[in-house]
């Protein structure tokens, strides 16, 4: 990896000191010379190579004016520039005699605090670079980049007129995510060389000091790593005794770390431009040679400047790419909530497609837990897995969204997971049952691509020491981001919250329409019981009549009719009292519908001598009547008057339906331990006979209305409203009515209150 140019973070054995001062080298690449001016314009440091370049001693230029090297047109020019903001760099062609000869070099100036700092490069000419080659360099590449759809279109159409520009071997875009961390996004490169595209590097291969100077400073330029660097003379301010600071210094020296790691790679010479993004470092471009390579300074200028217009096109682009992102997750999630609010099948809404519910956070796995029933989609840890994260979740997390890019530093368990479920983003439905719905992603070492080998760049020099390469970061990294998964980005939580607010909101709305539907049928089941009252109270009167007058018929009228006209008319007396009693039953049933419970203590005992009473008044029984109560009946909450009607139903049909010789009748109940339920269950009453019993396929259609198993004349008639209104009055107390029975031995109905 090669945009590192300050590699010190990766030399535990530096101080933090060291770390920090990477901007004050104290001394330059040998390109060029470096002069340090007062506002006096003397010369109060120098870098060792003036003999080189201008003939002249590092020491005789101490201490003495810049009239002694520039001409007084020159001296006048670089005057001015104290008069400039500290940070803002001039640069001009000069031209000075040396050995007697004339020398051009651009000379480039800037002010820091208290100095000004001059550096001078040797150049062939002393003529510019002619406006019409560097709009010829620039504007078609421009044009280009202005047409691209996308960001990677853009950074690949960036990095290759890079390349053509400087003819480097490689061009690289580097993207740095939120934590410093970062990828190559784009590259352009001689062929025969591996491709870097898509690998990661860790923070530390970059550290915040180098971004910060990434910053500051937009291009960086060494030509050749092997060249021997230039101490400054003397190495600090002569008064202030402070190291000089070289951020904005185009010959600032290369940190040794830093020549090691590019050395490594093979790599001779390096351009970096700092791609900025609303005055933050969002990246930078990176472009290698693996021989020493000289750029003029003209070009490196037109590289900065296209650097420029990259980090204006940037925020453009990537806005458009965050944009076209949060589109399409908001086309997801609008589909996810049409199925949703459409489904009867809540489940099958949300996970068909099962990439959908992924995607709309992208996601690699997720889960949907209503109540005990959970449905995996994807790569997700195992179902017993999930189950104990969901009861951790239950007591933990209070907030309706909760996420993490670390789950087993939250949740130790999970670390047996975090293959599939580093990143945890969860989602509660509901506040009062189990609802949720779970996203996970793995542990980003499983996604992303690594750069090298991380024992590559560990050496054993001559002495044994071990030296720490560019990839020592690496393994670094590789503890930084241990149990961690690539972060949740806010359009990804916001597309879950939206989630969440929608099926809410569909549930909530479901909620209210069950609610109507309530109150309509509790309306419409009044009027019914009202007109059922109505009409059977109304039917009973002309009932009456035609009862009345047959009666008449049949006792003063049975002189002029012939037996068969009396037969008819018996009939119709017959029919006639047999529709009073089954209007009699719709009337009790239609008074239930409307009927208030008057619940009180009740003695069932008391209750159930009342209703045998009633039974031995009877003549029909008095003889015969065996009934048994081995035990003595609970006393319980109940409507007196209803529950007799109960019992006096039930042991009336227990009597009736019953063709053996020795006839007998049971009431008795149970109670919790024999039920083998809570110790607060209800009692359950029963009523047991001897009867002829109940065919299996009956068992449920005796308690409709009107429903009789037997013709008029056997088992003494009746209508068949008894159990219906058994079952009403039972269902009044929110009780239970069932039963069982063996054709031909019996049957015994029992129920609850
Ligand atoms: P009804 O007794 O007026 O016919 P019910 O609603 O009380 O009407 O009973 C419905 C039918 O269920 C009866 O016609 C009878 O066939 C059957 N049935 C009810 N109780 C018993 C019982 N204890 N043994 C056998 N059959 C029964």
């Amino acid at each position: 990896m090669s945009q590192s140019e300050e590699t010190t973070a990766q030399n535990p054995f530096l101080t933090n000191h060291d770390r920090r001062a990477i901007h004050l080298a104290g001394s330059i690449q040998p390109h060029g010379v470096l002069l340090a001016l007062n506002s006096q314009l003397e010369i109060l440091q120098v870098s060792n190579n003036t003999q080189q370049y201008f003939g002249k001693a590092t020491q005789d230029l101490l201490g003495q004016s810049l009239d002694s090297l520039f001409d007084a047109r020159q001296t006048a020019t670089i005057k001015q520039c104290w008069e400039k903001n500290i940070g803002s760099v001039s640069s001009y062609k000069v031209a000075i005699i040396t050995n007697h000869q004339e020398q051009f070099f651009d000379c480039i100036v800037h002010r820091t605090a208290d100095v000004l700092i001059v550096e001078l490069e040797a150049t062939a000419s002393n003529s510019e670079i002619s406006f019409f080659s560097f709009h010829g360099l620039v504007s078609d590449a421009i044009a280009q980049m202005q047409n691209t759809a996308n960001l990677v279109e853009f950074l690949d159409l960036v990095v290759t007129e890079l390349r053509k520009i400087t003819e480097f071997d490689r061009v690289m875009a580097y993207q740095f995510d939120g934590q410093g961390a970062g990828a190559v996004v784009a590259e352009a490169k001689q062929e025969d060389l591996p491709p870097y595209l898509g690998l990661h590097y860790p923070e530390t291969d970059i550290p915040i000091e180098s971004r910060e100077l990434y910053t500051r400073c937009k291009l960086r330029f060494i030509p050749d790593f092997n060249a021997q660097a230039v101490n400054l003379v003397p190495i600090n301010h002569p008064i202030t005794h402070q190291p000089l600071d070289l951020t904005l210094s185009v010959l600032r020296g290369v940190d040794t770390c830093c020549v090691e790691f590019h050395q490594n790679m093979g790599v001779r010479a390096l351009l970096v431009i700092s791609l900025m993004q609303e005055g933050k470092l969002w990246g930078l471009i990176s472009c290698h040679h693996h021989t020493p390579k000289y750029l003029a300074y003209e070009v490196r200028k037109i590289c900065e400047f296209l650097g420029q217009i990259v980090s204006s096109e940037l925020a453009h682009k990537v806005s458009h790419s965050e944009w076209d992102y949060e589109v399409k997750l908001k086309a997801l999630q609008s589909e996810l909530l049409a199925s949703i609010s459409q489904a009867d099948n809540f489940i099958d809404a949300l996970i068909k497609p099962e990439i959908r519910l992924l995607d709309v956070v992208s996601a690699a796995g997720a889960a949907v837990c209503l109540d005990n029933e959970i449905t995996l989609v994807g790569v997700t840890p195992n179902l017993e897995q999930v189950q104990s994260l969901i009861e951790w979740a239950d007591t933990q997390v209070r907030e309706n969204l909760f996420y993490t890019d670390s789950l087993a530093k939250l949740y130790p368990d999970g670390i047996v997971f975090k293959d599939t479920a580093s990143g945890l983003l969860l989602l509660r439905i509901s506040q009062v049952r189990r609802y949720y719905i779970l996203w996970f992603r793995p542990e980003v070492m499983q996604t992303v691509n690594w750069a090298g080998n991380p024992n590559e760049s560990i050496h054993l020099d001559v002495d044994g020491n071990v030296t720490l390469g560019p990839r020592k970061s690496f393994a670094k990294w590789q503890e930084t981001v241990q149990l961690t998964s690539l972060p949740w980005k806010k359009s990804e939580l916001d597309s879950a919250i939206a989630l969440r607010n929608a099926i809410v909101g569909i549930v909530l709305s479901k909620a209210d329409e069950l609610a109507k539907i309530n109150l309509e049928l509790e309306r419409s089941n009044r009027e019914l019981s009202s007109f059922a009252y109505a009409a059977s109270h109304d039917l009973k009167e002309p009932l009456r009549g035609i009862y009345n007058y047959s009666t008449v018929l049949i006792e003063d009228y049975a002189h002029v009719l012939d037996a068969e006209g009396i037969e008819y008319i018996e009939t119709v007396v017959t029919l006639s009292v047999r529709m009073e009693a089954l209007i009699n039953a719709l009337l009790r049933l239609a008074q239930l519908g409307k009927a208030q419970l008057r619940a009180k203590a009740t003695d069932i005992n008391e209750l159930i001598n009342q209703v045998i009473d009633i039974f031995y008044a009877s003549r029909q029984y008095s003889q015969v009547l065996d009934i048994r109560i081995p035990r003595p009946l609970p006393t319980i909450s109940c409507d007196a008057v209803l529950v007799n009607e109960v019992f006096s139903n039930l042991v009336g049909n227990a009597l009736k339906y019953n063709d053996k010789a020795e006839q007998w009748v049971e009431i008795g109940y149970l109670d919790a331990a024999q039920q083998q339920t809570g110790e607060n269950s209800a009692p359950v009453f029963y009523v047991r006979d001897n009867g002829i019993g109940i065919p299996e396929h009956h068992r449920e259609t005796i308690f409709r209305l009107f429903k009789r198993l037997h013709s008029q004349e056997k088992f003494g008639g009746g209508v068949g409203a008894g159990l219906a209104i058994v079952k009403k009055i039972i269902e009044l107390h929110n009780g239970q009515i069932w039963l069982e029975s063996n054709v031909g031995l019996g049957s015994t109905f029992y129920f609850t209150l």
